[in-house]
């Protein structure tokens, strides 16, 4: 995973280093938890594809494959914080207090295994006003998925997320943030918006707060979607604490300095419902 989102990072930074490496190669079999990867054969040829495409696969603010929100002009006063990989236990309802503390929405993209696991907490989050997205079913990296994969992958999660808590926004992320065009085209064909993120907190390397908040801040242009975690897709019930004290600090020093904080349609300015 690390691989994954150091280079879709990297690209942030102006850096571009290798996507595939023995590392993602690895998790690239272990991703797809469901048989949806035929064959090892037909994974090799799209990765090779991929590679072919450059690091644009994987870039979070990269439009060569299509279109995707990735926040405002900076300078606007205006940040959405972003949580992946949930729901998670108990790390999302505390994330939830700190959020409720500062009476700030925020969006999570859910992931459907999780959702189907867990539907209370997802309820609890739309209870209490955050915006919920589709973050796939099992979170494999749909630059290897076909196109009837990908459709799969996107339905069963809202189907799980309709299942949980009936109708919701149709905002898409794509695990790792990786697509290529076909994966958006089959996204827009299911009505879904996809969104990415042009700050992200490192949160996954299981650093110490300080660490992400700096990570962060370093970041912030304004108008900023911001990627954090509550969860993890390699196993439920990730120690997220650290994400939930840099979320606290994050808020107190922004709202402090005039910014406000919004969800994802907030942000984009129109109905993202169904
Ligand atoms: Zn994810």
């Amino acid at each position: 995973m690390a691989g994954y989102l150091a280079c879709a990072s990297c690209a942030i930074a102006g850096k571009v280093t290798p996507v595939f490496t023995a590392e993602t190669q690895g998790h690239r079999k272990t991703i797809y938890n469901r048989g949806v990867v035929g064959t090892f054969a037909f994974g090799a040829g799209v990765a090779a594809a991929a590679v072919a495409a450059g690091y644009q696969s994987m870039a979070p603010t990269g439009q060569l494959f299509g279109r995707t929100f990735t926040g405002l002009a900076s300078g606007t006063k205006k940040l959405a914080l972003t949580y992946d990989d949930g729901p998670n236990d108990p790390h999302t309802l505390r994330l939830l207090e700190v959020l409720a503390k500062h009476d700030v929405k925020a969006t999570f993209f859910l992931i459907g295994r999780y959702v189907r696991r867990r539907p209370d907490i997802a309820r609890e989050l739309v209870r209490a006003g955050h915006v919920v997205g589709n973050h796939t079913f099992s979170h494999p990296n749909l630059i290897f998925a076909s196109e009837e994969q990908t459709r799969a992958q996107l339905q069963d999660c809202e189907q799980a997320l309709a299942d949980a808590v009936g109708e919701h926004s149709r905002l898409f992320r794509p695990p790792f943030g990786g697509r290529r065009a076909a994966t958006l085209r089959t996204a827009r064909e299911l009505r879904l918006e996809p969104v990415m993120w042009n700050v992200t907190g490192w949160d996954w390397k299981g650093k110490p707060s300080r660490y992400v908040e700096q990570r962060v801040t370093r970041q912030i242009r304004g108008g900023d979607v911001i990627l954090l975690h509550d969860g993890s897709h390699a196993a439920f019930g990730a120690d997220r604490s650290q994400t939930i004290i840099a979320t606290d600090r994050l808020i107190a020093r922004y709202k402090s300095e005039g910014y406000e904080f919004v969800t994802i349609p907030a942000m984009m300015g129109k109905s993202v419902l169904v």
